[in-house]
Protein backbone atom coordinates (compact mmCIF):
# COMPACT_ATOMS: atom_id res chain seq x y z
CA UNK A 1 0.00 0.00 0.00
CA UNK A 2 2.16 2.90 -0.94
CA UNK A 3 -0.20 5.31 -3.00
CA UNK A 4 -2.12 6.96 0.06
CA UNK A 5 -4.57 9.34 0.33
CA UNK A 6 -5.28 10.82 4.21
CA UNK A 7 -7.83 12.30 4.93
CA UNK A 8 -9.75 14.13 8.01
CA UNK A 9 -11.31 17.49 9.24
CA UNK A 10 -8.55 20.21 10.29
CA UNK A 11 -7.58 19.19 13.97
CA UNK A 12 -7.71 15.75 13.46
CA UNK A 13 -4.39 15.40 13.68
CA UNK A 14 -3.61 14.34 10.41
CA UNK A 15 0.05 16.04 10.32
CA UNK A 16 1.37 14.51 13.22
CA UNK A 17 -0.07 10.55 11.79
CA UNK A 18 1.35 11.27 8.51
CA UNK A 19 4.76 11.68 9.10
CA UNK A 20 4.58 8.15 11.62
CA UNK A 21 3.30 6.49 8.04
CA UNK A 22 5.63 7.72 5.71
CA UNK A 23 8.82 6.70 7.91
CA UNK A 24 6.98 3.07 8.07
CA UNK A 25 6.78 3.03 4.91
CA UNK A 26 9.68 5.28 3.25
CA UNK A 27 7.83 7.28 1.23
CA UNK A 28 7.12 11.43 0.75
CA UNK A 29 4.76 12.98 3.14
CA UNK A 30 3.03 15.77 0.06
CA UNK A 31 0.93 18.34 2.13
CA UNK A 32 -0.02 21.28 0.04
CA UNK A 33 -0.92 23.26 3.26
CA UNK A 34 2.87 22.62 4.04
CA UNK A 35 3.91 23.00 0.41
CA UNK A 36 1.39 26.47 0.62
CA UNK A 37 2.42 28.07 3.79
CA UNK A 38 6.88 27.23 3.12
CA UNK A 39 5.80 29.59 -0.73
CA UNK A 40 4.63 32.13 1.90
CA UNK A 41 7.57 32.25 3.66
CA UNK A 42 9.94 32.11 0.70
CA UNK A 43 8.14 35.07 -0.34
CA UNK A 44 6.88 33.37 -3.99
CA UNK A 45 3.97 34.04 -5.81
CA UNK A 46 2.55 31.21 -5.13
CA UNK A 47 2.66 31.83 -1.20
CA UNK A 48 1.38 35.49 -2.74
CA UNK A 49 -1.42 34.15 -4.26
CA UNK A 50 -3.26 31.55 -1.62
CA UNK A 51 -2.11 33.59 1.44
CA UNK A 52 -5.16 35.45 1.38
CA UNK A 53 -7.88 32.69 1.26
CA UNK A 54 -5.40 30.80 3.72
CA UNK A 55 -5.41 33.68 6.33
CA UNK A 56 -9.53 33.57 5.64
CA UNK A 57 -9.70 30.01 6.22
CA UNK A 58 -11.46 29.58 2.28
CA UNK A 59 -9.38 27.11 0.31
CA UNK A 60 -7.13 28.26 -2.15
CA UNK A 61 -8.94 27.87 -5.59
CA UNK A 62 -8.59 24.13 -6.95
CA UNK A 63 -6.49 24.83 -10.37
CA UNK A 64 -3.34 26.03 -7.23
CA UNK A 65 -2.93 23.28 -5.27
CA UNK A 66 -4.09 20.70 -8.58
CA UNK A 67 -1.08 22.48 -10.44
CA UNK A 68 1.19 22.02 -7.19
CA UNK A 69 0.11 18.25 -6.97
CA UNK A 70 0.54 18.03 -10.69
CA UNK A 71 4.49 19.26 -10.49
CA UNK A 72 4.63 16.99 -6.82
CA UNK A 73 3.53 13.93 -7.66
CA UNK A 74 6.32 13.04 -10.84
CA UNK A 75 9.18 13.75 -8.66
CA UNK A 76 11.92 10.68 -8.61
CA UNK A 77 11.06 10.06 -4.77
CA UNK A 78 7.84 9.37 -5.67
CA UNK A 79 8.43 6.56 -7.67
CA UNK A 80 7.67 4.34 -5.28
CA UNK A 81 4.52 5.99 -3.49
CA UNK A 82 3.30 8.78 -1.69
CA UNK A 83 0.85 10.08 0.99
CA UNK A 84 -1.26 13.03 -0.03
CA UNK A 85 -2.09 15.06 3.52
CA UNK A 86 -4.44 17.62 2.89
CA UNK A 87 -4.73 17.17 -0.56
CA UNK A 88 -7.81 16.24 -2.42
CA UNK A 89 -10.15 18.84 -0.42
CA UNK A 90 -13.03 19.24 -3.23
CA UNK A 91 -14.46 16.39 -5.81
CA UNK A 92 -12.68 18.48 -8.42
CA UNK A 93 -9.58 18.14 -7.29
CA UNK A 94 -10.01 14.18 -6.99
CA UNK A 95 -11.30 14.25 -10.28
CA UNK A 96 -8.28 15.53 -11.26
CA UNK A 97 -6.39 13.59 -9.35
CA UNK A 98 -7.92 10.52 -10.94
CA UNK A 99 -6.68 12.31 -14.28
CA UNK A 100 -3.36 12.85 -13.61
CA UNK A 101 -2.80 8.43 -11.81
CA UNK A 102 -4.76 7.57 -15.55
CA UNK A 103 -1.88 9.50 -17.49
CA UNK A 104 0.89 8.14 -15.23
CA UNK A 105 -0.87 4.63 -15.29
CA UNK A 106 -0.58 4.56 -11.70
CA UNK A 107 -4.02 3.52 -8.84
CA UNK A 108 -4.57 4.62 -5.46
CA UNK A 109 -4.42 2.27 -3.01
CA UNK A 110 -6.03 3.15 -0.25
CA UNK A 111 -7.90 6.05 1.39
CA UNK A 112 -7.71 6.81 5.35
CA UNK A 113 -9.92 8.97 6.78
CA UNK A 114 -9.36 10.08 10.67
CA UNK A 115 -12.67 10.32 12.11
CA UNK A 116 -12.72 13.38 15.16
CA UNK A 117 -15.94 14.64 16.64
CA UNK A 118 -16.98 18.09 15.59
CA UNK A 119 -16.34 19.73 19.44
CA UNK A 120 -13.16 18.34 19.98
CA UNK A 121 -12.20 19.23 16.77
CA UNK A 122 -12.49 23.19 17.63
CA UNK A 123 -11.29 22.46 21.17
CA UNK A 124 -7.81 21.14 19.61
CA UNK A 125 -7.66 23.56 17.34
CA UNK A 126 -8.20 26.33 19.69
CA UNK A 127 -5.33 24.55 21.94
CA UNK A 128 -2.86 24.63 18.53
CA UNK A 129 -3.86 28.71 18.41
CA UNK A 130 -2.57 29.53 21.42
CA UNK A 131 0.71 26.99 21.22
CA UNK A 132 1.97 27.80 17.51
CA UNK A 133 0.53 31.16 16.62
CA UNK A 134 -0.26 29.61 13.25
CA UNK A 135 -2.42 32.74 11.75
CA UNK A 136 -4.98 31.06 10.16
CA UNK A 137 -5.48 29.45 13.93
CA UNK A 138 -8.35 31.79 15.52
CA UNK A 139 -11.89 31.21 16.11
CA UNK A 140 -13.14 32.61 13.39
CA UNK A 141 -10.75 31.21 10.84
CA UNK A 142 -11.15 27.77 12.28
CA UNK A 143 -15.18 27.61 12.16
CA UNK A 144 -14.78 28.88 8.50
CA UNK A 145 -12.76 25.64 7.91
CA UNK A 146 -14.72 23.48 9.79
CA UNK A 147 -17.57 24.86 7.60
CA UNK A 148 -15.41 24.90 4.61
CA UNK A 149 -14.51 21.07 5.15
CA UNK A 150 -18.15 19.95 6.20
CA UNK A 151 -19.41 21.48 2.85
CA UNK A 152 -16.13 20.52 0.19
CA UNK A 153 -14.53 17.75 1.21
CA UNK A 154 -16.56 15.53 3.43
CA UNK A 155 -18.42 14.54 0.12
CA UNK A 156 -15.25 13.05 -0.45
CA UNK A 157 -15.69 10.25 1.60
CA UNK A 158 -18.36 8.88 -0.11
CA UNK A 159 -16.97 9.72 -3.25
CA UNK A 160 -13.78 6.82 -2.50
CA UNK A 161 -16.15 4.94 -0.67
CA UNK A 162 -17.79 4.13 -3.45
CA UNK A 163 -14.31 3.58 -5.42
CA UNK A 164 -13.81 0.61 -2.59
CA UNK A 165 -11.30 2.42 -1.16
CA UNK A 166 -12.36 4.10 1.51
CA UNK A 167 -10.62 2.83 5.23
CA UNK A 168 -12.12 4.72 8.47
CA UNK A 169 -9.90 5.40 11.26
CA UNK A 170 -10.62 6.63 14.91
CA UNK A 171 -8.88 9.81 15.13
CA UNK A 172 -9.97 10.11 19.13
CA UNK A 173 -7.00 8.51 21.58
CA UNK A 174 -3.27 8.97 21.93
CA UNK A 175 -1.12 9.33 18.95
CA UNK A 176 0.64 5.37 20.16
CA UNK A 177 -3.15 4.02 19.89
CA UNK A 178 -3.89 5.85 16.51
CA UNK A 179 -1.05 4.92 14.91
CA UNK A 180 -1.67 1.52 15.75
CA UNK A 181 -5.05 1.22 14.42
CA UNK A 182 -3.56 2.98 11.20
CA UNK A 183 -0.90 0.34 11.09
CA UNK A 184 -3.19 -2.18 11.58
CA UNK A 185 -5.92 -0.53 8.46
CA UNK A 186 -3.08 -0.91 6.16
CA UNK A 187 -2.09 -4.64 6.65
P1 LIG B 1 -3.61 22.50 6.14
O1 LIG B 1 -2.21 22.70 6.60
O2 LIG B 1 -3.79 21.21 5.38
O3 LIG B 1 -4.62 22.65 7.25
O4 LIG B 1 -3.93 23.66 5.09
C1 LIG B 1 -3.89 25.01 5.47
C2 LIG B 1 -4.65 25.86 4.45
O5 LIG B 1 -4.04 25.74 3.17
C3 LIG B 1 -6.10 25.49 4.24
O6 LIG B 1 -6.97 26.05 5.19
C4 LIG B 1 -6.34 26.03 2.83
O7 LIG B 1 -6.51 27.45 2.87
C5 LIG B 1 -5.03 25.75 2.14
N1 LIG B 1 -5.03 24.42 1.49
C6 LIG B 1 -4.23 23.36 1.78
N2 LIG B 1 -4.51 22.32 1.00
C7 LIG B 1 -5.52 22.72 0.19
C8 LIG B 1 -6.27 22.08 -0.85
N3 LIG B 1 -6.06 20.80 -1.20
N4 LIG B 1 -7.25 22.81 -1.46
C9 LIG B 1 -7.47 24.08 -1.14
N5 LIG B 1 -6.82 24.74 -0.17
C10 LIG B 1 -5.84 24.07 0.49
Amino acid sequence: MKRLIFMGPPGAGKGTQAKIICDDLKIPQISTGEILRASIQAGKELGLKAKKYMDAGDLVPDEVVIGIIRERIVEPDCKNGFLLDGFPRTIEQAKALDEMLKELNRNLDVVLNLSVPEDELLKRLLERAKIEGRSDDNEETIKNRLNNYNQKTFPLIQYYREKGLLKEINGVGSIEQIAALIREGLK
